[in-house]
């Protein structure tokens, strides 16, 4: 049987940051990654499409905002390794980053193979122990005491027998499969005694049951303001839509997500922490399905119809579908008719008062229903193992001594941006140290 000090279930991007601070605390050979995938690493490869978006540079108070309920369970791994010191690590390793727009950053070399490898320079030469292939389920954990009455986990499969004073859980959500986070961490915190939130897929793009829309795949609205209704109150982002052959994606849909699915009431695990079936997750109700594009953000509806009143007269041999052009991408034109039962040939010296009361309401508020989740998509999940059931200071488990969490096993989940990433380094980074300082 072999023996670590710190053995972490998981080597994503958490799990590496926290087996290198563990490392770097407590020398080599002491700490171990298990890994169920052949290599360490996938989903951070696929990251900001391949160029990893690694962190944001809105300062830490201001992120903290995002979090809400979750705000003083993060504060404290945040300000341990804030987005300087993060990238600090990375160089010294002589990479270099650059920020994008909505301060997103990103490496200059523009490619995420980079980044996993500066991780992997470090792991090497902190002689930290890779189990790849090596899948860790719930049952193959114990908690024990050892002869000298100090706690101690045993973790023994058909690949791997070892013990460790202290486990580090890193598994990751259970969103996006393919990368191997498959809600194991889930199962584990729940035999160690933990509560598990309702699990959703978050980030998510919307399937859209309309033909004809879908058939415009490729086609990108930009700059408009996506939004749902809260009661009275209207929850809107900014951005580029992109239609797709299943429905909406594109960064307003992805980030209108996250507070659509956090208001709805539902859990895709069932009462095992297993995934619920596919007819299961089809009947999932989310908080409305009505979600309204406002086309000309800067205008309203009455400027519109003022416009379109003024330019009337002069336009009178102007068909719509060439008038429209003013407010709506070539492309789209169209089909918005369509919906609207407006037709595209009709000149603009025959558009009647209901005509443009329609459309000056449409182009502020075109009503799309969503049929359900893009789920395989997904880019976090939201929920995890409940923030108040860890300690915020070390990230170990008020239950049970010597277990600790890290990354979006947890309960946290960021917008886009960078921020989940940043979540995990940190939340990796201070489980790590944290781990390690407990045995010094
Ligand atoms: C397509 C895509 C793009 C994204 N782009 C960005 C971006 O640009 N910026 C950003 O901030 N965030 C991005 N994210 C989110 C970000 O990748 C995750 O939040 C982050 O990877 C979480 O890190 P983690 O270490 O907690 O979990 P993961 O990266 O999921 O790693 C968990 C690891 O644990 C392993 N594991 C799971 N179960 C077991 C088990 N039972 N035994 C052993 N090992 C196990 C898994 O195989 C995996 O290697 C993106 C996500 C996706 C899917």
């Amino acid at each position: 049987m072999q023996e670590y000090k710190v053995a972490i279930i998981g080597g994503g991007p958490s799990g590496m940051m926290a087996a290198i601070k563990a490392a770097q605390e407590l020398g080599p050979k002491n700490v171990c990654i298990l890994e169920k995938n052949d290599a360490l690493g996938k989903k951070l490869l696929m990251t900001g499409g391949g160029r990893c978006n690694i962190t944001n540079n809105t300062p830490i108070h201001d992120q903290l905002n995002y979090y809400k309920k979750n705000k003083n369970f993060l504060k404290h791994a945040l300000y341990t390794l804030p987005q300087e010191k993060l990238l600090a690590i990375f160089e010294e390793k002589d990479l270099e980053f650059h920020q994008e727009d909505n301060k997103r950053v990103f490496p200059d070399s523009k490619d995420a193979q980079d980044i996993l490898d500066v991780l992997l320079e470090y792991l090497e030469e902190l002689e930290v122990d890779i189990h790849t292939s090596c899948p860790i389920n719930a049952n193959d954990i114990e908690h024990e005491l050892n002869e000298k009455m100090e706690p101690v986990f045993l973790i023994e499969n058909d690949k791997i027998s070892l013990n460790a004073s202290k486990i580090i859980v890193s598994t990751g959500g259970i969103t996006y499969p393919s990368t191997g986070s498959t809600g194991d961490g889930y199962r584990i915190a729940s035999k160690m005694n933990h509560s598990i939130t309702d699990i959703k897929p978050g980030l998510v793009s919307f399937d859209v049951d309309d033909f004809l829309l879908r058939s415009l795949s490729g086609l990108t609205l930009s700059n408009v303001e996506l939004s749902f209704k809260d009661k009275k109150k209207k929850i809107s982002v900014d951005g580029d839509v992109l239609i797709s052959h299943f429905g909406l994606t594109g960064p307003a849909v992805i980030d209108l997500s996250n507070p659509l699915i956090e208001k709805s009431k539902f859990s895709i695990l069932d009462d095992d922490l297993n995934l619920k079936d596919d007819e299961e997750l089809e009947e999932l109700e989310l908080f409305t399905d009505k979600i309204t594009i406002d086309f000309c953000p800067d205008l309203t509806e009455e400027d519109i119809k003022a416009k379109i009143t003024e330019d009337t007269p002069n336009k009178g041999t102007l068909k719509i579908k060439n008038y429209m052009k003013k407010f709506l991408t070539n492309n789209f034109i169209d089909y918005f008719l369509m919906k609207l039962d407006i037709s595209p040939n009709k000149t603009m010296a025959n558009i009647t008062k209901k005509d443009k009361n329609k459309l000056a309401e449409n182009l502020k508020r075109h009503s799309i229903e969503i049929e359900s989740l893009e789920m395989g998509l997904a880019k976090v999940t939201i929920g995890g193992v409940k923030s108040k059931e860890i300690d915020s200071k070390t990230l170990q488990s008020r239950f049970v001594d010597g277990l600790y969490f890290a990354g979006e096993v947890l309960e946290v989940a960021g917008p886009t941006g960078g921020y989940n990433l940043q979540i995990a380094f940190s939340t990796g980074y201070l489980a790590g140290q944290e781990a390690a300082n407990s045995l010094k």
